[in-house]
């Protein structure tokens, strides 16, 4: 299989089907492997397209481009995260007073036309277009050029309120609700822009969020508070009822299940402890899981969206997700990414597996459930009893973990239950690798040598590709050489 039909192919799925069972039969080793990374329209417009090119494809075999288009985040937008140490390459000063973020692409009005949100060019870089700019250069180098664009908005955008999530309190949120029809068109829109106005061989988006039950017992690394929990907006509430679920008695078992967290967090014990009490409320208001459920299925229903809109504009490009790492240390959330079932409308799945900020990340999240509905269990057994349940090996210890990061152990193993969660499927399995994702000042950082194992691993574990994350504009050149290091040692580059 050549470089160029690893999309297409992919995109054959459907037609395809009826070969699952030939497809399934193992393969000779492909020596075009995807080999993708994640850059932001910043790294070009500071250090030359062509430069910037070179680099990737000389010292990682980049092959394919996954451009950030649209983000108001800085994650995967923007140049290095103020106050985390500037990389080797790249201008070298922060961009605090300039990043807003938005579409580093030109917006066409006529594609709009069924949103009230139309009105999001990133004004950061004046009237660069980073698909006009990369397209031409990336095609003589041979390389595949993806959007890349996430659900990350900012409250000060004409028209975003129409969009915004309604929280618990009944005050609107800063994220967009996939139950909004002007969100679901946009969603849509944006894509078929790129889709009809560039040259281009795919789309990725991701969501970094989740419903109303995960969010208010803490489960997830950052800090959610719960009382900013989504979504109870009036579609949102037609939606429940329309699917038998009743949104007040859910409106009314969230406001109890606040109760008990906020009274959690303060250490006030429930009389029959905190995680009996959690399943009381479960069992009273079987109304709080549904409403977790629906938001999920909202979300899947808005990348079937996706995939049909672009599909409807050209078959031939390539679509597929990027999964949270989330994914890694909820079995919540993970109970919810399903990805069998997600095949039939994803190309590719790039499943988030950063094992050195997996490190914090995991403290963080053992923290904040231990705060909760875990809040009877010592912070190392539940970190135990995590590393069981979620089939980990051998990690560090809570007092080390955030120092030492996650083991290239823990690349392979969720690489490996990645693809046999999509057995019988062709959705390409990509895992996304950390280079240099901004860590505290006393944890693990990227080193050239956890580099390479990561990468060795995740073929190991029967990858199709990697995807380099997050963002140039943070990545040390020694690491992303380590990167292509590996792949020079599996024959892979
Ligand atoms: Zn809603």
């Amino acid at each position: 299989m050549n470089r160029r039909s690893f999309l297409q192919s992919a995109a054959g799925t459907i037609a395809a089907a009826s070969l699952r069972q030939a497809d399934a039969l193992p393969m000779a080793p492909q020596p075009n492997k995807m080999i993708g990374l994640q850059i932001g329209a910043v790294s070009f417009a500071d250090e030359g397209v062509g430069k910037v090119l070179d680099e990737c494809q000389n010292s990682a075999a980049v092959n394919t481009l996954f451009v950030a288009t649209f983000t108001y985040g800085r994650g995967i937008a923007g140049r290095q995260v103020p106050g985390q140490p500037l990389p080797d390459h790249g201008n070298q000063t922060y961009d605090t007073d300039t990043f807003f973020g938005g579409a580093y692409t030109k917006v066409n009005p006529k594609y709009y036309a069924n949103t009230e949100f139309k009105s999001f060019r990133a004004p950061d870089l004046g009237g660069f277009d980073v698909l006009e700019q990369v397209i031409p250069e990336a095609k003589k180098r041979g390389m595949q050029t993806i959007c890349w664009y996430e659900d990350v908005f900012r409250r000060d955008l004409p028209n975003v309120e129409k969009l915004q999530e309604v929280e618990l309190t009944g005050k609107k949120a800063a994220t967009l609700c996939f139950n909004n029809p002007d969100y679901q068109n946009w969603l849509q829109d944006i894509a078929e822009d790129w889709s009809r106005s560039y040259d281009i061989d795919g789309i990725m988006w991701g969501s970094e969020r989740q419903g109303a039950f995960s969010n208010m017992l803490g489960a997830s690394h950052g800090h959610a508070n719960p009382s900013t929990v989504t979504c109870f907006c009036e579609f949102c509430y037609a939606k429940a009822r329309a699917s038998g679920i009743n949104p007040e008695r859910a409106k009314q078992g969230y406001l109890e299940l606040e109760k008990f967290v906020l009274a959690s967090r303060k250490g006030v014990r429930p009389v029959d402890g905190y995680y009996v009490q959690l399943w009381r409320l479960m069992l009273r208001y079987p109304e709080l899981l549904a409403w977790e459920s629906l938001w999920t299925s909202s979300l899947r229903a808005a990348q079937k969206a996706i995939y049909d809109r672009v599909k409807s504009v050209n078959p031939k490009l390539g679509v597929g997700w990027h999964i949270w790492h989330n994914n890694s240390f909820s079995p919540i959330y993970r109970a919810e990414q399903d990805l069998a079932e997600m095949a039939p409308y994803s190309d590719f799945l790039k499943v988030v597996i950063y094992h050195n900020c997996a490190g914090e990340r995991m403290v963080d999240y053992i923290d904040s459930v231990g705060g909760t509905y875990f809040a009877d269990v010592p912070k190392q057994e539940l970190l135990d009893f995590h590393y069981r349940i979620l089939d980990y090996g051998h990690e560090a210890d809570i007092t080390r973990l955030a120092a030492t990061g996650f083991t290239a152990d823990y690349v392979y193993r969720e690489t490996k239950r990645a693809r046999l969660g999509l057995e019988g499927t062709k959705t390409k399995l990509l895992p996304g690798i950390d280079i240099d994702i901004p860590t505290g000042k006393q944890s693990a950082k990227s080193t050239p040598a956890g580099t390479e194992a990561a990468v060795l691993a995740a073929f190991r574990g029967g990858a199709d590709g990697v995807i380099l994350s997050r963002k140039y504009s943070e990545m040390k050149l020694a690491n992303l050489r380590a990167a292509g290091d590996a792949l020079r040692k599996a024959g892979l580059a």
